[in-house]
């Protein structure tokens, strides 16, 4: 029987609305791969521009390097020697970053893909269901609802502007249950 035991390529998903700590989850497992002396590249879309170009910021000020690309087939084009490969504001990407993320996998990396799996209305969001679908493991965390402090899994828009890319998403959003964001 052949034992892939060295074969660490596999693809894991972290997801939920906004304020759900989707990037301090990522965050978290890309340092414990750098302690532990892997080779790790993170990516982000280039339009995430919120705070700093070359870091992935989450909202506690946690960061770590990280390089923006404007298509997802540009992360095929880096470092040889990479061994786990972070990916943040997944959402955001074209709709080729699963099969970018299968073909690292294949050739043996570990991709971490952080994302929000909704968008304001409560539609699933771009790439991140075809990540769910293919991934080995999928993280669900969840915020805590702004009206009555459940689990919250939706991003509720505060205001009227209809474009789904938002900067200022403090100001703008806020997370609610089921029950809350539809007004149940
Ligand atoms: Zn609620």
């Amino acid at each position: 029987m052949k034992r892939n035991n060295d074969f660490g390529g596999r693809i894991e998903v972290i997801c939920g609305s906004m304020f759900s700590g989707k990037t301090e989850e990522l965050i978290r497992r890309l340092k414990r791969a750098q302690i532990a002396r892997l080779e790790v590249e993170i990516f982000k879309p280039q339009k995430d521009t919120r705070y700093n170009e070359y870091a992935v910021v989450s909202h506690d000020f946690n960061s770590i390097p990280s390089t923006p690309v404007e298509h997802s087939s540009a992360i095929l084009l880096y470092g040889s020697n990479t061994q786990v490969v972070g990916i943040d504001e997944a959402q955001f990407f074209d709709d080729e970053l699963p099969e970018v993320c299968n073909k690292l996998a294949n050739k043996g990396i570990r991709v971490i893909v952080a994302g929000l799996d909704m968008d304001f209305t409560g539609k699933p969001f771009g790439p991140i269901p075809q990540l769910m679908a293919v991934a080995e493991e999928v993280t669900k965390v969840h915020a805590v609802c702004m009206q009555c402090g459940a689990p919250a899994l939706n991003s509720y828009r505060k205001t009227d502007d209809l474009s789904t890319v938002l900067i200022g998403e403090k100001e703008s959003y806020e997370p609610r249950c089921r029950a809350c964001f539809h007004h149940l």
